[in-house]
């Protein structure tokens, strides 16, 4: 039996029998504004885990990117490389929406000439706030070549991600991403893609992604759009 390692929002992280791996487990759960939101969601775990075995599995096909990614061995868990989680969130923003909006007086929707970085700080008592190049450095959360690597590993990723849910006609507004160092000093992607970590929206500007969670009260609603991404994506391969 496996040892629990970390409990997230989200998901459990195990320790498994290899040293090298652990067993990912996607709750049901969905939170939102640091928790202080929070409901369940039948089959979320299975849903999020489905889909972000699929964006993974793409991910680790195109050149330049690497995953912790290994199996899936159930519907809602997932093996992966035991990494060093670096504690920055790398937020990658194609339109404005969110958090930037309220910072900056930016319109919603006002699209960048360049997909702009955002570093956070993982910290929930902290409620993971904005961090400047040189606090994480000085504060040494991680060195300056690990930093220039995820800021790289961030935009290809956010570019082949773009293009991605341009195949399906949907835009990809922003995203988080997660990064870990492996036991070799290999810096990838971990943690998950999913509709909790982008936000997405239809041609008609539609929100496809934990934003109508948070907005709104309808749970049927929410999990219509979780169920939606999930099956659109099932059905073939992008190269
Ligand atoms: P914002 O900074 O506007 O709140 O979020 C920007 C993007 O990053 C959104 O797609 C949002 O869902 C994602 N994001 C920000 N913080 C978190 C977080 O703590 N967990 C997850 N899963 N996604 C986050």
């Amino acid at each position: 039996m496996e040892d629990k390692m970390y409990e997230g929002k989200a998901k459990i992280l195990y320790n498994t029998n290899d040293v090298n791996v652990s067993l990912m487990h996607f709750k049901d759960d969905i939170t939102a504004g640091d928790g202080v939101k929070h409901d369940t969601m039948t089959n979320k775990g299975k849903l999020n885990c489905t889909i972000s075995k699929k964006i993974f599995e793409y991910l680790d096909t195109c050149r330049g990117i690497s995953t912790h990614y290994i199996s899936s061995p159930q519907a809602n868990e997932q093996l992966v490389k035991k990494l060093h989680i670096l504690p920055i969130e790398v937020i990658v923003r194609n339109i404005a929406a969110g958090s930037i909006c309220k910072r900056y007086g930016v319109r919603k929707g006002h699209t960048f000439k360049t997909p702009l970085i955002e570093l956070f700080y993982k910290d929930d008592e902290l409620h993971d706030p904005l961090v400047r190049d040189d606090v994480i450095l000085e504060m040494e959360w991680c060195d300056s070549t690990q930093l220039s690597e995820i800021k790289n590993q961030a935009l290809n990723i956010h570019n082949k991600m773009t293009e991605y849910w341009n195949h399906y006609e949907l835009t990809l507004v922003d995203a988080k991403y997660e990064f870990g160092i492996d036991h070799n000093g290999n810096i990838m992607l971990a943690d998950e893609v999913t509709p909790d970590s982008c936000r997405l929206w239809d041609k008609d500007g539609a929100s496809l992604d934990k934003d109508v969670f948070r907005q709104g009260t309808d749970m049927d609603k929410v999990s219509t759009v979780y169920n939606y991404i999930h099956d659109l994506i099932q059905a073939d391969n992008i190269d």
